[in-house]
């Protein structure tokens, strides 16, 4: 019995022993787990600060040394020269042979359609210039692109020569798109003749050119008997949707016969109309530029009556009756009633002058910890100006406060844009855009003080997760739709949509924030500025080819593309090759991306915006009614009555916790008196 006791006592106290031994490892563990949530945490504070400090770099670096992981720097909308007699310089045959080669050679020029490189071929001058001549500075900004025509250059970085130029070589082509900062040097290593064109004459002529053929097809389809009910409006769309087919010298362009159903303009050649009769082919007619034929096909099935035959090269320009169907909505012209809404509101400017706040009233909220503690928060930097939080002394609510330098909207000639912007965020009144609850300025800035949106930047969120689930995603391209549906309604464009231009409430519900780049646009009318964020323009903005309202919904499919998978669509380090990509318009799905997803990003990113979905007869309803949507309740959620699933990416803590974090810019900007703010 004793001897069964000790040997109990005996394995009692060797287990007491264990616990023991298993309580202190327990403790040490949880030591360690407690140091490494400490150095966790210090790794995500430093993590925070740094990120920011990238994102701000950024949007100031040089765009063609930019990897995107972040986004390649905005563009803004440049005002055109009035050039009316810009001047267009003799070739030889060899030159301007070698300038086509050239071009033809070129990633990015050689997507530039026949008439563009025509043009350009017409307007470059010739620069002659010695050994040792500086042609392009790293740093500064382009206004010119080159095509070497004899001679070598040689391309420098950062002090690194990178390769040597000899004819037939392009450089600075970026620059007869918009204003750009130069990558790299370029120097003559030897006596040069180069071909170069400016921007400015370059776009002045294009758009010229643009509005003019629209102006022309327009009035090639008054002449026709069956679209004479339809207004510009209707006729704009149909030319939106209308695609340029080139046949050569004998081919049948439609048979008598075969079933029809395209209808054709001659743009350029002539065409033979012949039918049979008594087993033979009889000409009936010829048909040239500013003719059409088939326009029957149009609204019936038909088959067709004669046979259309090109006699040389013919270019016509074209549109199919199922394309047509979907433009004009030929029972219901509903169109007509969308037109009311969307006439320019009647709201009074100053519809929120009422408001008490004053700048002196609003003291900016400081960090609490971290890096930056006790220095004021910066919610943001755009591409022109911050954003700080501040709060009210009265009520302590808080703001976001734009801020932007008076003398850098000058110098960017943006005082009209700013003006704008400034005033359609006055009027606006939706649910899924920012409030401005006042507009306020100085010798040195405008302020605008808006709602402050709390739940931080849809492109944080993203960047944080990777990608969104679609109930994510669904939830915020949805109250995109609205911003966009208010919006259009209202005749404003947006033209910078992106993630990080969408920001969370605190109830996760998504707002539309920066209108520096919205115009406002009757409808039919075409705009010609060059504008955008690289990754999300529409192909016609590239092309110079006149954009409205459809460039909002291609937009559209390049944002859910982003938010489904985390990266745009089109997208590289080199702004060139997201151009060359969105003009290709060749979309790749990764292989967990539902068909319904897949489905609405090809309608949304269709290259003739008159095919694109949204910008078809039914407008926005199309959007909505697409079945990637199915779950949405819209009426609901434009009460505000849906659950928002982005909540759960809003982190708790302190009311900047969502947002990067920015260090304080101490610098105070010149004073700038000229006045062209009065009214703001
Ligand atoms: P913006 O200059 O308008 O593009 O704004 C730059 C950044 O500031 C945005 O991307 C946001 O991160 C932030 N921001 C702008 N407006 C607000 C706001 N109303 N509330 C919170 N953050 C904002």
């Amino acid at each position: 019995m004793e001897a069964q006791l000790e040997e109990l006592r005996k394995k009692l106290e060797h287990q007491c022993e264990l616990t023991k031994r298993l309580q202190s490892d327990n403790k040490n563990l949880q030591q360690q787990i407690k140091e490494k949530d400490k150095q966790l945490q210090e790794l995500q504070s430093r993590y925070d600060e740094l990120v920011p400090e990238c994102r701000s770099q950024r949007s100031s670096v040089d765009m063609a040394t930019e990897v995107r992981q972040s986004r390649a720097a905005v563009i803004a909308p440049e005002p055109l020269a009035d050039l009316l007699d810009i001047p267009r310089v003799k070739k030889t045959a060899s030159e301007a042979e070698q300038i086509r080669q050239a071009v033809l050679k070129n990633d990015f020029l050689s997507r530039l359609d026949e008439e563009q490189i025509s043009m350009m071929v017409e307007l470059l001058e010739a620069v002659d210039r010695c050994p040792g001549d500086d042609i392009i500075v790293e740093g500064s900004e382009g206004d010119s692109m080159y095509i070497v025509a004899a001679g070598e250059l040689k391309v420098t970085q950062a002090g690194h020569e990178l390769r040597t130029l000899s004819s037939g070589d392009v450089f600075g082509e970026l620059a007869i798109l918009y204003n750009c900062k130069r990558t790299a040097s370029v120097k003559a290593a030897t006596a040069v003749r180069l071909w170069s064109i400016q921007r400015q004459k370059y776009r002045t002529i294009m758009t010229n050119k643009s509005k003019k053929k629209r102006e022309q097809l327009m009035g090639f389809l008054k002449t026709a008997q069956t679209l004479k009910a339809l207004n510009d409006l209707q006729l704009s769309k149909i030319i939106d949707s209308m695609e340029e087919v080139k046949f050569q010298k004998n081919e049948v362009i439609v048979r008598e016969g075969a079933e029809g159903n395209t209808f054709y303009i001659i743009l350029e050649g002539e065409v033979l109309v012949t039918k049979r009769v008594n087993n033979q082919q009889k000409t009936i007619r010829r048909m040239g530029q500013g003719e059409h034929f088939g326009e029957l096909a149009l609204i019936r099935e038909i088959l067709r009556t004669a046979t259309c035959t090109a006699m040389g090269p013919v270019t016509c320009f074209c549109i199919d009756k199922e394309v047509f169907e979907e433009t004009i909505p030929i029972e219901n012209l509903e169109l007509h009633n969308e037109l009311k809404g969307t006439e320019p509101s009647t709201e009074p400017e100053n519809v929120r002058s009422g408001s008490t706040l004053r700048l002196k009233d609003l003291v900016p909220v400081f960090y609490q910890e971290g890096r930056y503690q006790g220095d004021p928060v910066t919610l943001g930097v755009g591409g022109f100006g911050r954003v700080e939080l501040v709060t009210s002394v009265h009520h302590g609510k808080y703001y976001a406060v734009k801020k932007v330098s008076k003398k850098h909207i000058v110098a960017k000639r943006q005082e009209a844009h700013m003006l704008f912007e400034k005033r359609i965020l006055q009027v606006i009144q939706s649910d899924f855009i920012v409030k401005l609850h006042a507009a306020f300025r100085d010798s040195r800035y405008i302020y605008m003080l808006m709602e402050f949106c709390q739940g931080g930047e849809i492109w944080t969120k993203l960047k944080e997760v990777g990608r969104f689930d679609e109930p994510v995603a669904v939830f915020v391209t949805a109250c995109v739709v609205e911003a966009f549906a208010y919006l259009h309604k209202k005749s404003i464009m947006y033209r910078d949509l992106k993630p990080e231009n969408l920001l969370l409430d605190a109830r996760g519900y998504v707002k539309l924030v920066d209108f520096g780049f919205a115009k406002e646009l009757s409808r039919g009318v075409k705009t010609y500025s060059f504008c955008g964020t690289p990754e999300y323009m529409a192909p016609e903005i590239i092309q110079n080819q006149g954009h409205d309202y459809a460039a909002d919904f291609w937009s559209l499919g390049v944002l859910v593309y982003e938010l489904l998978v985390g990266s745009p669509p089109f997208s590289s380090s080199e702004p060139q090759k997201i151009y060359s990509k969105i003009l290709d318009g060749i979309l790749k799905y990764p292989a967990f991306m539902s068909e319904a997803a897949r489905s609405l990003i090809s309608k949304l990113c269709r290259p003739r915006p008159g095919q694109r979905l949204g910008n078809t007869k039914n407008g926005i309803k199309d959007v909505r009614n697409h079945r990637w949507f199915s779950m949405v309740n819209w009426h609901k959620l434009r009460l505000g009555q849906v659950e928002a699933p982005t909540v759960r990416l809003i982190r708790k803590g302190p009311c900047y916790i969502n947002f990067d974090r920015f260090p304080h810019d101490k610098t105070q900007a010149e004073e700038e008196l000229s006045g062209w703010d009065r009214d703001f």
